[in-house]
């Protein structure tokens, strides 16, 4: 592999230096922030939190969301209305942000870890089905996991980078085994399967607002779902589970203040009003590097999976498998020169706090995790 000719293919695409995501505030976020500081509505109450909400089911078609202080406590939520309890296991994808895994140890599950395919860096729906077949028993209408006892409660498939997991037949295998299907689309808003906006095809899912995501409010998550019942509990447990009243202080149950604050919303509203142009322009970007890398050896740029739009939230150049032993030179090579790069996550199975977790086989997630270089992707990079 020529690490030259890489790093001359990225540096035609993106000036120098590039970040790896960074934030593009315009719009009206001032004008909104500037109306919260006003009217002094900065905390956890305020007209842009209900505004955001009904922003954003309209945005991805979800009946209902609920805003939430980051995805971490979005995706936790998700996971306890899904019945998520403590002893509990949640299958996941082992490549993932440590976030998927945190929320199930904050419900007292284990995570337990399932492998990718290379068509949509996802969990794959074939390799799961066997693997359940072989370790699961359903009992009393429970996918029991036969090698530990326990109950395999949800799975969470995260749609990594912002390109959709095949959900259809993750749909379909949750469906016949009992197991709650939870996204985290953490990285996916405005990322599409099959004509469906991600998240809102399950019964919940989760997303971030976080600085480096493709929309951010500061900080900030979401939950959506299609189900009232749900997205009642959600607001409740979000909120401090407080029974709503004139002046009474009266809490139901162990809630959370998981709530975002309206300041934050603010710039959520304005940065969803600015969506349409970042979609855009991260999609030139995206096919800018594919055209760029399109006759460089040993690598490829990850393309949007068959029946998705994906958002390009971070594009990715894949390494060939032969390539692994340059991904540290390539990391080096652009991080030294003012171009932000990094690598996929540590995968979570090789995390101290959860290498003991139940896994299948993850040898694609091992190989992907080697071969994955992520470029300077901040929508302003787009160019247009
Ligand atoms: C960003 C992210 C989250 C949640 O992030 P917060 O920083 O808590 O908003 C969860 N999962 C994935 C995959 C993410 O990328």
């Amino acid at each position: 592999m020529n690490v030259d000719v890489i790093l001359a293919a990225i540096k035609d695409v993106v000036p120098t230096p590039a970040a790896l995501h960074e934030p593009l505030i315009d719009g009206n976020a001032w004008a909104y922030v500037k109306d919260c500081l006003d009217s002094g509505w900065v905390s956890s109450v305020g007209s842009y939190v209900d505004r955001l909400e009904q922003d954003l089911a309209v945005l991805t078609g979800a009946k209902f969301a609920v805003a939430t202080v980051n995805g971490t406590a979005a995706l936790h939520c998700c996971l306890l209305l899904a019945g998520v309890e403590s002893g509990d296991e949640v299958l996941m994808p082992s490549l993932t942000f440590i976030a998927t895994a945190n929320a199930a140890s904050y419900c007292g599950a284990i995570p337990h870890f399932v492998e990718c395919e290379e068509l949509t860096l996802g969990v794959d729906p074939i390799k799961l089905a066997e693997y359940l077949n072989d370790i699961v028993d359903i009992r009393g209408g429970k996918a029991v996991n036969r090698q530990s006892g326990r109950t395999v409660r949800a799975l969470v498939c995260m749609h990594t980078f912002g390109h959709p997991a095949d959900l259809d037949p993750l749909i379909k295998i949750c469906g016949e085994l009992g197991i709650v299907l939870v996204e985290d689309a953490a990285e996916s808003l405005g990322s599409m399967y099959k004509g469906h906006h991600c998240g809102t095809q399950t019964s919940l899912a989760a997303l971030s607002f976080n600085g480096n995501k493709i929309v951010t409010s500061g900080g900030g998550g979401a939950i959506l779902t299609n189900d009232e019942a749900l997205a009642k509990k959600a607001k409740h447990i979000t909120t401090t589970a407080k029974v709503s009243h004139k002046w009474n202080f009266n809490h139901d149950q162990i809630g959370f203040n998981y709530r975002l604050p309206n300041v934050n919303a603010a710039i959520g509203c304005a940065q969803l009003e600015s969506l349409p142009k970042f979609l855009a322009s991260k999609r030139h970007l995206a096919e800018q590097y594919i055209t760029a890398f399109e006759n460089v050896p040993d690598v490829k740029v990850f393309k949007e999976p068959k029946h998705a739009t994906s958002n390009y939230w971070l594009n990715t150049i894949l390494l060939d498998k032969a390539s692994t032993s340059n991904l540290e030179t390539l990391l080096e090579a652009t991080n030294s020169t003012g171009t932000m790069t990094r690598p996929a996550w540590n995968l979570m199975h090789r995390l101290p706090m959860y290498d003991s977790c139940p896994c299948m086989n993850l040898e694609v997630s091992e190989n992907l995790s080697a071969r994955i270089l992520n470029v300077p992707s901040s929508a302003r990079l787009g160019d247009l």
